[in-house]
């Protein structure tokens, strides 16, 4: 067969194999995929090409020829020493390119005579390299033996080609190049697919050992472990949040979340499911509902799981139990509640006491300066109470003061309204958004109501039933007057209702300079 035809099979032929290279890579996994190789093939195709060319003559086109077929040869070298379980140093991958087209050069330029029998003697460098990586190595691959000795038998054709002056085994060459060609290219394949498979069941190992560590972690975690598809169904519980609950991990895996939220925390969840969804994580407290309905109050630190392309795709939560903590930390705000509940009742009518009042007016006063509207005090004291307790004894005296207290705490309907004990036997309404002619009419079923009552009181010089005088005082907010002022106010004209034969109403407007009397 010709050199030439020779050639131009090689071309084509490490052409196709590249292709071949090509569309491994670019199938999906790509086993065969090894740095350099399909590199190595173009530039074998190319070399091979430009030689065929230019076969006979020692032209520019050899000269690239052989640097390309020479840079082919190298990079198929590095490609081995990769298969072969080692690494190419940077380095060396950057200089092969340069190196070899100064060599190729500095035949041209001074040695040009010999230039075939040094290209030959380089390349033959390139086919023991490969050798050397294959057969000194300590793995036992039959088919790594195969391919070292055949490139070393190659590079010993072309060593002898070289120091033949390139004229005895000249037409051996091509051939060697073709044995090489098929036997290295199929070869390489299988190792390539070897070291893929290898590969694949190093990682298959490392996979299930992260497995097992990870399975590990989640069996020996404190904290409750639940995962979520995209619809809140459980795709997943630990050990832990299971006993929590007093279930077992079967029965709460399918099971959609929904069913262990309890009434008072659905709108709790639902905010936290639209957080998820939008991709926010969050660490918030909430109950959830364990075997027989039993609440059990959590930590809940959830993360939202996304796809590529940044859809919900699930949630995964953390659950620290924190029952007992939070049910110590609800009694103590009930607890709390209850103090401040009881220092602002009076103990012996149940109702608000001073403080409350107080409080109260304080609130009301500064609202309306804003609203600007007007607000009523009704103070209103028992007449002759001395004389009752020292006619009926203290305990009736208290009983009286109970009843008085109820029945005011039922005459100011609006919830606004506010109906306190003051002091001894001296009570307070606080009727805000209220003008004087509303404030006295309250006064007056007060009044009536008192008289509904009928308590005996022997002892009064007024009356044979329990009385009260009334003092009424209605303001606007003045920066002139303070809430004691207000007080007073309601005070004179209680003074002034008692100093007229008590068991009546005096009440007044403040008109924003001085009371009116009306
Ligand atoms: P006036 O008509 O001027 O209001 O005469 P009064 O006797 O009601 O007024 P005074 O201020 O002289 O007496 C108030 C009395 O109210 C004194 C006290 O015996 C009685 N009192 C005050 N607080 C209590 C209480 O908590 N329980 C009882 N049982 N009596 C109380
Ligand atoms: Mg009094
Ligand atoms: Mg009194």
């Amino acid at each position: 067969m010709e050199l030439a035809t020779i050639m131009l099979m090689l071309a084509v032929g490490s052409f196709i194999f590249a292709l071949l290279l090509l569309v491994l890579k670019f199938r999906n996994g790509n086993p065969q995929e090894v740095p350099y190789w399909i590199a190595a093939k173009l530039f074998q195709a190319a070399g091979s090409f430009m030689l065929y060319s230019s076969v006979g003559t020692f032209s520019a086109l050899t000269v690239l020829g052989n640097i390309a077929l020479l840079v082919g040869c190298a990079y198929e070298a590095w490609a081995v020493r990769i298969l072969s379980g080692k690494t190419v140093w940077p380095w060396v991958s950057r200089l092969t390119i340069p190196v070899i087209a100064a060599v190729c050069l500095g035949i041209q330029r001074f040695a040009q005579p010999h230039g075939r029998e040094i290209v030959f003697f380089v390349q033959s460098i390139f086919f023991f390299l490969p050798s050397a990586f294959l057969l000194y190595q300590d793995r036992d691959s039959v088919l790594e033996q195969i391919l070292g000795w055949s490139y070393a038998v190659v590079g010993t054709v072309f060593l002898a080609a070289s120091l033949d002056g390139g004229r005895v085994l000249l037409n051996v060459v091509p051939f060697a190049s073709f044995f090489i060609f098929l036997t290295g290219g199929y070869i390489m394949l299988m190792l390539a697919k070897e070291r893929s498979d290898l590969r694949a069941t190093e990682m298959q190992a490392i996979l299930e050992r992260t497995k097992s560590q990870f399975q590990l972690i989640v069996e020996t975690a404190i904290e409750g472990i639940l995962a979520f598809d995209k619809d809140y169904v459980i795709t997943f519980a630990n050990e832990k949040i299971a006993s929590f609950l007093g279930y077992t991990v079967d029965e709460l895996v399918g099971r959609p979340f929904d069913q262990f939220v309890p009434e008072a925390h659905v709108e709790l969840f639902n905010e936290q499911k639209s957080l998820r969804k939008s991709g926010q994580d969050s660490v918030y407290e909430s109950c959830i509902l364990g075997k027989g309905g039993v609440e059990r109050w959590f930590l809940i630190s959830a993360k939202a799981m996304l796809d590529e392309s940044g859809n919900f795709k699930g949630s995964f939560a953390m659950l620290t139990d924190i029952n007992d903590r939070k049910e110590m930390e609800l009694a103590l705000q009930a607890y709390n509640r209850q103090l401040i509940d009881l220092s602002n009742r009076d103990g012996l009518t149940g109702i608000a006491n001073r403080r409350r009042f107080d409080e109260a007016l304080e609130k009301e006063y500064a609202r309306i300066r804003r609203s600007g509207s007007q607000l009523s005090v009704i103070l209103l004291d028992i007449d002759h109470f001395k004389a009752y307790n020292d006619y009926y004894g203290h305990v009736t005296g208290d009983e009286c003061l109970r009843k008085f207290g109820a029945m005011l705490e039922e005459s100011v309907s609006r919830s606004v309204d506010l109906a306190a004990r003051y002091g001894g036997e001296e009570f307070a309404c606080l009727l805000p958004d209220t003008n004087l002619q509303g404030a006295v009419t309250v006064a007056e079923r007060i009044q009536q109501r008192i008289a509904d009552l009928k308590v005996e009181h022997k002892a009064s010089p007024i009356s044979q039933y329990v009385t009260a005088s009334f003092g009424v005082i209605t303001v606007r907010y003045s920066p002139e007057i303070s809430t004691t002022d207000i007080i007073d106010m309601a005070d004179k004209l209680l003074y002034k209702a008692k100093e007229a034969g008590r068991n009546r109403i005096e009440h007044a407007e403040w008109n924003g300079h001085q009371v009116n009397p009306s």
